[in-house]
């Protein structure tokens, strides 16, 4: 069967030969097919590219296939192995047994993402159409998978229990290296797919500045900021609002020989234990800020904005003179630029810091040169 044919806007068009993945729902004609459904897309007369459509979302098309190329199976086996193949190389030494296989869009594979531990793999579907091919999906990925020694995939979306698509699914917590650190990670307890992988190499980089130092890491989640941190010698102290986060991170320490209890774990809002900290005179060498999104959508990027900014000013006031500020942003809709708005000398109070890094994502959550909107982390270092 012939694909549906979804003319496009010109604007649209020029997107999408780009290399932009995304078709939105107000510039393309009607779609009057199923979720799941394979689709062409016509810039006029030409065909340029096929997708999957996703009718009732504001991203109706996610492009897979440009022509002359169409989406089939074959094509799908041969991005999944292209993705996969990456990685054996990226992280062939073995020091590193977490990471994302798969990172949808980024991998020309929209809509899929597969994070690795170990043994364990965890997908997150992104939409209905991506959950719709599943059944189409599930033997192709099984194959690449198993051939490199993963015994179990897990499907987790968002408002359902994990369950798995192949093999059992792990009883206890998986144990994990990340640049030969070891960690231990909760596939189905755990937020997103058990762990923040986007922050490896600035988690690394974090050991470097805090030598000897005091560390200050806010949102801390499993602590890994702190984690790598200490085994820089710095003493550290996590905040996060969860307890259970913070249960994690103590076994994390204890994994590495370090000794929880010289450090400190707040169960607390970041907010309030900043405000505390000042009003006590508090201060860190180096302060680690790791938020969950802010904006998650448009509408609410002006809020997120005041958000960062009263954030890092209250950052600013706990960080000792000559001390070092890392302000993380994993929102898409606050790209880098923006993101520096909230870290200038009016909004910090104070202008003895110069920005000397802006980092990003690691190789294993690539994106394309077209789509402005893959490159979501943000970690700028200021000294
Ligand atoms: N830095 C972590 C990931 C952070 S995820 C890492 O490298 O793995 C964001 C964390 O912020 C979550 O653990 C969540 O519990 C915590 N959080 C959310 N709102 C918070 C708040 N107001 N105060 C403190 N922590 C908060």
């Amino acid at each position: 069967m012939k694909p549906a044919k979804v003319a496009l806007s010109p604007h649209a068009a020029l997107a999408i030969r780009r290399g932009h993945p995304w078709v939105w729902r107000a510039t393309a004609s009607p779609l009057r097919v199923e979720a799941g459904a394979v689709v062409s897309l016509a810039d006029g007369k030409d065909t340029i590219a096929e997708g999957i459509a996703d009718p009732d979302s504001p991203i109706a098309v996610r492009v897979w296939a440009r022509a002359p190329e169409h989406l089939d199976d074959g094509l799908v086996r041969q991005r999944i192995d292209h993705a996969f193949s990456l990685r054996d190389r990226w992280f062939a030494d073995g020091s590193t047994t977490a990471f994302r296989l798969l990172h949808g869009e980024g991998d020309r594979c929209p809509g899929y993402v597969i994070d690795r531990y170990d043994r364990v793999a965890v997908l997150q579907t992104d939409g209905h159409a991506a959950e719709a091919r599943l059944d189409r999906m599930r033997p192709i990925l099984e194959e690449a998978l198993r051939a490199r020694g993963i015994e179990t995939l897990l499907h987790r979306a968002r408002g359902k229990e994990p369950h798995v698509l192949f093999g059992s699914l792990p009883e206890e917590s998986i144990r994990v290296r990340e640049h030969g650190v070891p960690f231990a990670v909760d596939v189905i307890h755990g937020q997103k797919t058990g762990a923040f992988l986007d922050q490896r190499d600035n988690r690394r980089r974090v050991r470097t500045l805090a030598e000897g130092r005091t560390v200050l890491n806010l949102f801390s989640y499993a602590a890994g900021f702190s984690l790598s941190a200490a085994l820089g010698g710095a003493t550290t102290t996590s905040v996060d609002i969860a307890a259970k986060a913070h249960a994690t991170a103590q076994a994390n320490f204890r994994l590495n020989g370090l000794t929880p209890a010289d450090h400190e774990f707040v169960t607390a809002d970041a907010f309030a234990f900043l405000a505390e900290a000042a009003r006590k005179r508090r201060t860190w060498d180096v302060i680690v800020s790791d938020p969950p999104s802010f904006a998650p959508n448009e509408k609410s990027i002006p809020r997120a904005m005041r958000a960062y900014k009263s954030l890092h000013r209250a950052c600013a006031e706990v960080l000792a003179p000559g001390g070092t500020f890392c302000a993380s942003s994993c929102s898409s809709h606050v790209p880098m630029e923006s993101f520096l708005e909230t870290l200038d000398d009016d909004t910090l109070g104070r202008a003895d810091l110069r920005v000397v890094e802006m980092r990003g994502q690691p190789v294993d959550h690539p994106t394309l040169a077209a789509w402005p909107e893959g490159r979501y982390l943000k970690f700028v270092v200021l000294a």
